[in-house]
């Protein structure tokens, strides 16, 4: 509305005033490029007065305030006398913060017509004006009944409609009473006097409305008085004496400065165009007019505008965070950007809305703190959403990096960490700094919090530990399995190579001793994983299992066809062609090689059914118990069948048959030589 330029009809520059009401009383809609173009007087805040003038038709009230402001109202021509336009006008006092109201009109009172305009332009004066000019000639003092008495009637009845409420009304109006050719002998102060009376029986001859019935003509207006010599017949006093008068209005250093705190209005320049619209609509459409009601209504009004500029530059300066938070990444100093763009935004809503109606603006500066706030809020969550991630990813990696630097040493090594406490340590730095990071965004005057993806982090950050402890374990199995391995590798091709009485029993105490032994490193690291016992006892029900499958399996090897063939014949010749000092023997005719043969066979016929199965005889008590029960430890102790074995002992019969005839020729041989 302001950005809209005048359409200026005049061609010699400018117009200094603007018929903001005009004949047919429409508003003008160019009054706020006025304010802030032509006047400049928008951005001063409080800090400007408003002067209206009153009185009958041409009094010279035009030219006064030409005089007084160096405005350009118009001036009637002495030789046309009938005016006839009639309308409401502003312009600003050369040089001052000061906006000036004329009014033109028909004085409807003498010609009997028009006292409705009268009417409200008084509102519209009262409603705006600190100081109203009430200009008169000399002669029309003391004329009770004259035009002017009937004016001020006006001026009190409609200031009286204008505070319904008598304790929202604050401040007060100066009705300033210039009277004009002052001629007579008669001093300023008796003039005043008798105006004063005159004021005083208006007042108490006028009704008053409910609740405002013993108010006092003083609880409303000051009143002041000034009169000026003849202007054409005393030229240069009038001069002298307008001059002085101007200084009253110009100079705040005047002690008869006429602009007193109290008689402001209240309203912020950048609000008055607004408000003096709304005023007007409200007299023009005669309805109920009171400015309390009015002046928070344009605080609304006003706040919301100032709101909404605000919003517009806050959006745009936050803008170019969105993109980057939905990106994923972490803003730096988000927090701290924000508080500074709400601060901002803050600060230039108070400025201009904090002179409004207080309530009003308390009620719009919350509204206008909400709306930030919730702006505000998406960034928040976005940069929390964007740590949490971050941080389960550096947690992820830190322990990655931790715990996989010993995932190549040998089977043997122990891990040179203890896992809960590497877990702890890095879960806590990522909380901390999770929760730093977080509370780093949180803005004063909100209620913002991080509880929930603090505990939401926190829950992550347990799964990816189940995961991480469950790839530990899995890591400790594997590497118990192969220490298994190796073991049983050696120890049972030993054990079984001497097959005797107690080589079942033997193979059997070395099994559980190994896994005594491993299971030992199980529990160690179960205990700093944080394992809890039944998971444990499953573990090592697990590992005792694979701890047998692998004896078994490593058993099997070493009885199959080819290792018993082996084996039975190492015995064999260890009992044949070895004496019991174990020196090899050499056959000599006459030997009883028919008889050591038979005993070395005999001692055979044992060997194979020895190995018929693994015999856990002898440890039933140790074995109870030991494995999970779901494991029948007699599925898994099989060798040979029997008829594996009668198969193995027809082969190694002929190996035997072999070793005779090769000990029968040796004595031939001996003996051919
Ligand atoms: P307005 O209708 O009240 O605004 O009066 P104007 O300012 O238009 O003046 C009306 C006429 O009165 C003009 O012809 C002026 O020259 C004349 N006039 C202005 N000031 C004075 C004054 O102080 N004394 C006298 N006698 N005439 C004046
Ligand atoms: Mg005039």
């Amino acid at each position: 509305m302001d950005s809209k330029s005048p359409t200026i009809a005049v061609n010699n520059g400018p117009e200094t005033q603007l018929q903001v009401i005009d004949e047919d009383q429409n508003f003008s809609e160019q009054f706020h490029y006025y304010m802030k173009h032509v006047w400049g007087l928008a951005d001063r805040g409080f800090d400007y007065n408003m002067v209206a003038v009153f009185g009958s038709q041409s009094t010279g009230k035009s030219t006064l305030l030409n005089r007084l402001f160096g405005t350009k109202f118009a001036v009637m021509n002495e030789k046309a006398r009938k005016q006839t336009t009639k309308g409401i006008w502003f312009s600003q006092a050369s040089g001052q913060n000061v906006l000036i109201m004329d009014v033109e009109g028909t004085d409807g009172r003498e010609r009997g017509e028009d006292q409705e305009f009268e009417r409200k332009s008084a509102l519209f004066s009262l409603a705006t004006a600190e100081v109203l000019l009430v200009n008169m000639w000399e002669n029309m003092v003391g004329l009770y009944n004259g035009a002017n008495m009937g004016l001020l009637k006006t001026v009190f009845e409609v200031n009286l409609q204008l505070f319904h409420d008598r304790n929202s009304r604050k401040g007060k109006t100066l009705l300033f009473f210039v009277i004009r050719d002052h001629v007579s002998k008669t001093p300023l102060n008796q003039l005043a006097d008798t105006i004063k009376s005159d004021l005083n029986r208006i007042w108490s001859e006028l009704s008053k409305p409910e609740g405002l019935e013993s108010c006092q003509i003083n609880d409303f207006f000051d009143f002041g008085f000034v009169s000026l010599p003849h202007k054409l017949l005393q030229p240069d006093q009038f001069n002298q004496q307008a001059d002085a008068l101007r200084l009253r209005f110009a100079d705040p250093s005047n002690p008869q400065y006429v602009f007193k705190q109290q008689y402001h209005k209240m309203i912020p320049a950048d609000g008055f165009p607004k408000y003096a619209e709304s005023i007007w609509e409200k007299i023009v459409s005669n309805r109920d007019l009171d400015l309390p009601t009015q002046q928070e209504l344009l605080a609304q009004y006003r706040c919301d505008e100032i709101a909404a500029a605000v919003f517009e530059a806050f959006a745009d300066a936050i803008r170019p965070l969105k993109p980057l938070l939905e990106s994923g990444r972490l803003v730096d100093n988000l927090g701290e950007q924000m508080d500074h763009h709400r601060h901002t935004a803050l600060t230039h809503f108070d400025k201009n809305a904090s002179r409004y109606h207080h309530e009003v603006y308390s009620r719009k500066r919350k509204e206008h703190l909400a709306k930030l706030n919730a702006e505000l809020l998406l960034l928040f969550l976005a940069q929390i959403k964007n740590a949490a991630k971050r941080s389960l990813q550096l947690f992820r990696d830190s322990l990655k990096k931790r715990l996989g630097s010993t995932t190549n040493s040998s089977a043997s090594s122990p891990p040179d960490y203890d896992f809960a406490t590497v877990v702890k340590a890095a879960s806590t730095k990522v909380l901390d700094r999770f929760n730093e990071q977080a509370r780093a965004l949180i803005l004063e005057d909100t209620d913002w919090s991080y509880t929930a993806e603090a505990e939401q982090l926190e829950q992550e950050l347990l799964v990816i530990t189940d995961q991480l402890k469950e790839e530990e374990i899995k890591r400790l199995q594997r590497r118990l399995e192969k220490m298994v391995q190796s073991k049983f590798t050696e120890e049972v091709a030993t054990l079984l190579n001497e097959p005797k009485e107690d080589m079942w029993s033997n193979v059997l105490r070395m099994f559980l001793d190994v896994n005594e032994f491993e299971e030992k490193a199980l529990r160690r690291m179960a205990q700093g994983l944080d394992v809890p016992k039944p998971e444990l006892d499953r573990l090592i029900g697990q590992f005792r299992l694979t701890s047998w499958e692998a004896l078994y399996t490593r058993i099997r090897e070493e009885t199959s066809d080819q290792m018993m063939l082996v084996r039975l014949r190492t015995c064999l010749e260890d009992r044949f062609r070895y004496d019991e000092q174990g020196i090899p023997r050499v056959w000599r005719p006459g030997d009883d090689i028919d008889g050591q043969f038979g005993v070395a066979k005999e001692s055979m016929a044992k060997v194979i059914p020895l190995f018929s199965k693994i015999d856990v005889d002898g440890f039933e008590l140790e074995l109870e118990g030991y494995f999970p029960s779901s494991f029948d430890i007699t599925d898994h102790i099989e060798l040979l069948s029997p008829t594996k074995q009668k198969e193995l002992a027809k082969r190694f019969q002929r190996e035997a048959d072999a070793l005779y005839l090769e000990a029968k020729r040796s004595v031939v041989v001996t003996t051919a030589k």
